[in-house]
This record gives structure tokens, C-alpha cells and sequence, in this order.
């Protein structure tokens, strides 16, 4: 399965994290199929956790519980997640990029993006939402360029 930002397969990181580092950095990676080469350090003080953080991200091999295709929850995608978008540390992907696109109505998504750009005398919470949407179109592939996302203020 190809995700249209980190593509279909492992990404190697240029980090040398040892498989104990790396399975002991999260709970959840005891039981996972993961790539140890993959692994990058998070940024705590951006996460959002209950109780356990995720000290790396790692690329982990799932099946998807919709389509039961194979696919790659990506360590960068990952840290977009629980540093950027703000989701929880245990907020897990089971669901392939493809049939999560299908879940979000992308079509819709990307009309409101339209329309709420091309308003000039946008309201503070239309602006937020305007980002909002950006982000998730970012996250799907939509907007190549991270920039678009962060400049809209
Ligand atoms: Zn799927």
C-alpha cells in the first residue's frame, strides 16, 4: 500500500537505535511488528500523553482492520500525529491511508478548503477551521507543501 507522503516502505532513519532501545521506548512496541532502522527521537514537551510518552516513533507493519491490506504506520507520520495535530499518545492507526481518506468525505474536505480560502473577511474560528482542514489535506497527501499549511494565520 503506497501513502501518498511517506510512500510503501520502511523509511531508515540514519539513527543506530539498539532493538532493546527501541522496544523499550514505548509500551505498545513490545508486540509490534516494527522496523528498528526506522526509529526517531520525539519531542516530549509536543506530545500529549496520559500516561506513557512515546520516546521514538517507529515504522510499524500493520494490517488494515477495514480493507485487511497491508500497510506502514510511518515513524514521521507519527510524530506529525501526537507533535503537530496534537492527537493523543494512544490515539492508534488500524485503518490503511486509503480508507481512512474514504472515511473523511476528502471530497467535501477539499471544497470547504476552497471556499474558506478564497474568503478574504474570514472569521477568527473560520480561519481556525480553514487550518484545521489544511492540516488534514496535508496529512492525506492533498497539500505537498507544509508551508501552505503553516502559513495560514
Ligand atoms: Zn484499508
Amino acid at each position: 500500500m503506497d501513502h501518498p507522503r511517506y510512500g510503501d516502505r520502511p523509511i531508515d532513519s540514519g539513527y543506530n537505535y539498539s532493538e532493546d532501545e527501541v522496544r523499550n521506548s514505548y509500551w505498545g512496541y513490545r508486540r509490534e511488528d516494527i522496523f528498528i532502522e526506522t526509529a526517531i527521537p520525539a519531542d516530549l514537551e509536543k506530545q500529549n500523553f496520559p500516561t506513557f510518552p512515546r520516546k521514538l516513533y517507529v515504522d510499524i507493519r500493520r494490517k488494515c482492520i477495514q480493507c485487511e491490506r497491508w500497510f506502514i504506520f510511518f515513524a514521521k507520520e507519527q510524530k506529525y500525529w501526537y507533535e503537530e495535530l496534537g492527537f493523543i499518545i494512544d490515539a492508534d492507526c488500524v485503518k490503511c491511508v486509503e480508507c481512512r481518506k474514504k472515511e473523511q468525505g476528502i471530497k467535501q474536505l477539499i471544497s470547504e478548503y476552497e471556499k474558506l480560502l478564497k474568503n478574504t473577511s474570514r472569521t477568527e474560528s473560520e480561519t481556525i477551521n480553514l487550518k484545521k482542514i489544511a492540516q488534514e489535506l496535508y496529512e492525506f497527501g492533498y497539500i505537498k507543501n507544509k508551508q501552505k499549511v503553516d502559513s495560514i494565520a
